[in-house]
């Protein structure tokens, strides 16, 4: 839990076995956990929910842990003009919500998707639709679970890069007849920086956020993704990094772990290294952030060849996390 009562955790991996992941959350005192229930980057689904399942439950429920959401594989793409894509992601994203209810999930976070060149307009109808698709397909077993739309950073044909096009598609969707329950909003803060908005300072967040709440809604707003990025604002790129160790800095962080508005999010963070130790560095460095605390400086290991697993471990926690 954050200072001020907010839930925050981290994109937990469970590949090393789900209720020794359930006992990392607790341990590096997450209240919020974002998950993959199967391959992100698969089109298939395991027929069965895993065995750890009930234990994994019974683990988070007993840390408190009661904030999970599910990421969607990256394959959905509800834009796309292509029929056989599109089904596909209608039918994935209907098994999601339908399995998400089984983790005792409340949201599906899934992106926007691409447009392919068909352009922004035959995009947005083509996303409403699935939703409407897919939330009517996840029937009864989703009911209580609901999508939650990631802002794009920008790339090519990608969707929902800005406030007013969330908007239009929560329009769309509200007439394509999904219920307005079943449908949030998340805000990746290194999909909006690549997107071209300056989250870098107080300022701009709060921009940044009163446009949201004229066209989607703070109200709609579920899940933020704390991420800092390696990228150029409004590259259109999106390359996270650990919180205060890339260009976007501090300051804009901060406000959000402590705007107003925001208090009914989850945060999450999706940094690089998290399952090799860098969770508890920037779960840590995001509670220094809530309370004004300056970061520590990140040590080179954290900077080191991504690809290379196992190479960029932290140093011993207490050493980084400090907040000295
Ligand atoms: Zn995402
Ligand atoms: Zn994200």
């Amino acid at each position: 839990m954050l200072p001020n009562g907010r839930r925050l955790g981290p994109h937990l991996p469970l590949a090393a076995g789900m209720v020794r992941a359930a006992d990392r959350a607790g341990a590096i005192g997450a209240s919020a956990v974002q998950i993959f229930v199967d391959n992100p980057t698969s089109w298939r689904r395991r027929p069965a929910l895993p065995d750890e399942l009930p234990a994994f439950r019974n683990r988070l429920a007993a840390r408190d842990i009661t904030s999970i959401s599910v990421h969607a594989p990256y394959l959905v793409n509800l834009a796309t003009p292509d029929d056989d894509v599109w089904e596909r992601s209608v039918e994935l994203l209907a098994s999601e919500l339908r399995v998400a209810a089984a983790y005792g999930a409340a949201f599906v976070n899934v992106h926007t998707g691409s447009h392919r060149g068909a352009g922004a307009e035959a995009g947005i109808s083509r996303i409403a639709e699935g939703l409407g698709r897919a939330v009517e397909r996840a029937g009864e077993t989703g009911d209580g679970v609901a999508v939650v739309l990631e802002n794009g950073p920008g790339a090519g044909f990608g969707l929902g890069r800005s406030p007013g096009e969330l908007g239009a598609i929560d329009r769309a969707a509200a007439v394509a007849g999904v219920p307005r329950h079943r449908l949030g909003f998340c805000l990746d803060t290194a999909h909006l920086w690549g997107a071209g908005y300056d989250v870098g300072t107080v300022e701009g967040v709060d921009e940044l956020l009163e446009l949201f709440d004229a066209q989607v809604g703070l109200d709609r707003l579920r899940l933020v993704h704390l991420n800092d990025s390696r990228s150029a604002m409004g590259a259109g790129a999106d390359r996270h990094e650990h919180l205060g160790g890339g260009r976007i800095g501090t300051d804009g962080l901060a406000r959000f772990l402590v705007h107003p508005a925001l208090h009914g999010v989850a945060y999450i963070i999706e940094a690089p290294g998290m399952e090799e130790g860098w969770d508890v560095v920037n779960l840590a460095r995001a509670r220094d952030l809530a309370e004004g605390r300056p970061l520590a400086p990140l040590p080179p290991s954290a900077f080191q060849t991504r690809s290379a697993r196992g190479r960029s471990a932290p140093p011993e926690p207490d050493a980084v996390a400090s907040g000295s």
